[in-house]
């Protein structure tokens, strides 16, 4: 099998480092496996998009030395894309959600949703008072194709919902680094696909993009772990091959909470404007959920030592500690290599 990966981002202004941690593991698989690193934008959420944002993710990329072959690039100020499975944008690839969109609703797989807002809220209030988990009641799943077909002509705004049948028992997948995840389709929601706005959701345009662009392996954040069930729902809903599935561990700050803004930066670029080196940054994220394993006690490595020895077998599942310190000491080793490497290359050949 090919390898194919990609990763993900949402342009939401700056590259996070746990963006950059999904990236590098992306680009280290591929590049273990002679296989095709992507990047795909996923910017269909207009209410997150941000001028710029995506020119400066793909610099931050470039300048990191994290080439994609696949994807958007910049040609001076222009975005222009590399790759015969494009468009990379996802607001270039509305059509397609659309006609997938259909293709569910018209295999009974997804239908149209007219609930006002003020009913789901309603209704997760009512739930939450019963200490139930808040769920869509399908309500609309029993309307006639003749009153879908007269409230769509007569202008009532709706949403598409992937129709998750609870017969469907068990959902069972295997995960390269958290090994075998259950969950039942009874507690996952009737998930919307298609917005009212017509734009898909994260889940219908991510399944849809991985499965056209070819990806073997999905590499992303464990905070993405619990959109997986309705991932694979969707792909036995079109009938497709599913992915391999890696889940990366949190970034955790030194106190064991999740890794925030407030208790530490969390951007790329401002690392890099602070004076760190992009050799001690890269290292420095690649040793966070991971380690060369084998009894191996190295922890300064090159991107092309971590190329060699980067294996997906050996990401751990416990959250991984963004420890500062660390990223200093790495910085003093990188600093003193760089110098002695300009060192010897100052030196006369005949030396
Ligand atoms: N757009 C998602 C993100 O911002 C991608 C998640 C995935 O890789 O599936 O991280």
């Amino acid at each position: 099998m090919s390898v194919r990966v990609r990763f993900a981002p949402s342009p939401t202004g700056y590259l996070h480092v746990g963006g950059l941690r999904t990236a590098l593991y992306n680009y280290l698989f591929a590049k273990k496996h002679g296989g095709v690193f992507i990047l795909r934008i996923e910017d269909t959420d207009r209410n997150r998009f941000v001028d710029g944002a995506l020119e400066s993710l793909i610099r931050s990329l470039e300048n990191l030395g994290l080439h994609h072959d696949e994807g958007p690039y910049l040609d001076g100020d222009t975005i222009v894309e590399r790759g015969d499975h494009g468009p990379y944008i996802q607001s270039k690839r509305l059509d397609m959600y659309r006609h997938y969109a259909d293709e569910l609703l018209a295999n009974g797989h997804a239908y149209h949703c007219f609930c006002t807002s003020e009913r789901l809220e309603k209704l997760r209030a009512d739930q939450t008072a019963l200490k139930q988990a808040p769920r869509y009641d399908k309500q609309c799943l029993s309307l006639s194709k003749d009153e879908v077909k007269r409230r769509i002509e007569a202008g009532e705004p709706y949403v598409i919902r992937l129709d998750v049948a609870f017969e469907r028992g068990e959902i069972v997948f295997h995960d390269l680094v958290r090994g075998q995840v259950k969950i039942h389709a009874k507690d996952i929601d009737d998930q919307v696909l298609m917005k009212s706005d017509g734009f898909p959701t994260y889940h219908l345009a991510n399944v849809v993009d991985d499965h056209l662009m070819e990806i073997s392996h999905v590499i992303r954040g464990e905070e993405w772990l619990p959109s997986t069930p309705k991932h694979i729902l969707l792909y036995e809903a079109f009938g497709w091959e599913q992915p391999e599935f890696a889940h990366l561990p949190l970034l955790l700050n030194p106190d064991k909470s999740k890794l925030s803004k407030r208790q530490g930066d969390v951007a790329v670029e401002d690392y890099l404007r602070k004076g760190y080196l992009k050799e001690a940054l890269i290292n420095f994220v690649a040793l966070l959920g991971w380690n060369p394993g084998q009894g191996s006690t190295q922890e300064v490595f090159s991107l092309e030592e971590l190329t060699f020895a980067f294996d997906i077998n050996h990401v751990h599942k416990a959250g991984a500690v963004f420890d500062l310190r660390k990223l200093d000491w790495l910085d003093r080793k990188s600093t003193r290599l760089n110098s002695s490497h300009e060192w010897i290359s100052r030196m006369p050949s005949s030396a």
